[in-house]
């Protein structure tokens, strides 16, 4: 009983543990290894620009190559890697890997285009994260221009204030700046002017729908116009149909991303599509949206 293990300093918090907590602690110990054993890796998934078919830029997703348990999605760990501040030296290296990505790339003959990173809430409380930024960028070699951070309202308006102080920084390095899943966090349409945007991605649950859902249709179209007043680019997340990119398409959504595109790549097969650079054919995406 509870009682009895109470005498027992050892098991005193045994009887309350229960097999989540157990499995998180252990997660926690395996991802304080992961690093040190070159656990992680990151895949890319391509950005297409409407108006051509082509590829526009990657974004970096993190997933954990665990021993026994294969490919693990970063929604199973990214939470303990915040709250035990793992995050932080991941997210350097996070940065250090797209950078020495960019070069192989580069040294394998392609014309170079920009791949995002996702900041999470942790890395962004940093006072320090644009010199951090800055010293790891500036180590590799990589071309700053061709970095881009993405982070999400909620973590902008957290501290509205130091969070412009923050992007103010990191765009002096020369980097840009998207908001990631537009729409679906605590937004305050006042902070997109003040924050030093230059790109804007729609939550892929507006997308989802396209273009049955009237609603989804108002938002969409309603945010794009807002951001391209702002000279923002917008990017449209989750597309998955011919249908959903034509529709956006005609909302003059510049850019796409999902799975009708791609899904999320390793490296080694990313190198076939910066050399194809044409990843949709450009007729079908300027045809109206099929209506059955
Ligand atoms: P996110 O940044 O909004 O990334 C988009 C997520 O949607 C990715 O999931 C991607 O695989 C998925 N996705 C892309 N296209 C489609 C589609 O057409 N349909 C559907 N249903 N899903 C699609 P993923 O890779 O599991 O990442 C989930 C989230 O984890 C990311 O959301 C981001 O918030 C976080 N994350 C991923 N990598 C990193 C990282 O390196 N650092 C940090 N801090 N967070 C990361
Ligand atoms: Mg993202
Ligand atoms: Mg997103
Ligand atoms: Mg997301």
């Amino acid at each position: 009983s509870a009682k009895k293990a109470g005498r027992n300093t050892h098991s005193f918090y045994m009887p309350v543990m229960n097999e989540d907590a157990t499995r998180r602690l252990r997660t926690e110990a395996e991802l304080r290894e992961a690093l040190r054993r070159e656990e992680f890796v990151l895949h890319y998934q391509p950005k297409v620009s409407l108006a051509t078919g082509r590829l526009a830029g990657f974004e970096a997703l993190l997933r954990w190559q665990h021993p026994v348990r294969g490919l693990v999605p970063p929604l199973e760990f990214i939470g303990i890697l915040e709250d035990t501040g793992i995050i932080i030296p991941v997210g350097e290296w996070i940065i250090g890997q797209v950078c020495r990505q960019l070069l192989l790339w580069e040294r394998e003959g392609a014309a170079p285009v920009p791949v995002a990173i996702n900041l999470s809430a942790r890395q962004f409380q940093q006072a320090d994260l644009a010199q951090v930024i800055e010293r790891i960028v500036g180590a590799s070699g990589a071309n700053p221009q061709l970095l881009e951070f993405e982070l999400t309202e909620s973590l902008l308006m957290a501290d509205p204030e130091s969070a412009a102080a923050t992007l103010a920084a990191i765009k002096r390095l020369g980097m840009n700046l998207s908001i990631d899943d537009f729409g679906t966090g605590y937004s305050s349409l006042a902070y997109l002017k003040r924050f030093p945007l230059d790109t804007l991605k729609i939550d892929r649950a507006f997308v989802r729908d396209l273009p049955e859902d009237g609603d989804d249709a108002a938002i969409t179209q309603a945010v794009i116009s807002l951001a391209h007043h702002l000279s923002l680019k917008v990017v449209a997340e989750g597309v998955e149909t011919l249908e959903q990119a034509r529709t956006l398409h005609g909302y003059a959504c510049d850019q796409i991303q999902g799975y009708y595109a791609s899904r999320p790549l390793p490296a080694a097969e990313c190198t076939a599509l910066l050399a194809r650079g044409q990843l949709i054919d450009r007729a079908l995406l300027a045809a109206p949206p099929v209506r059955l």
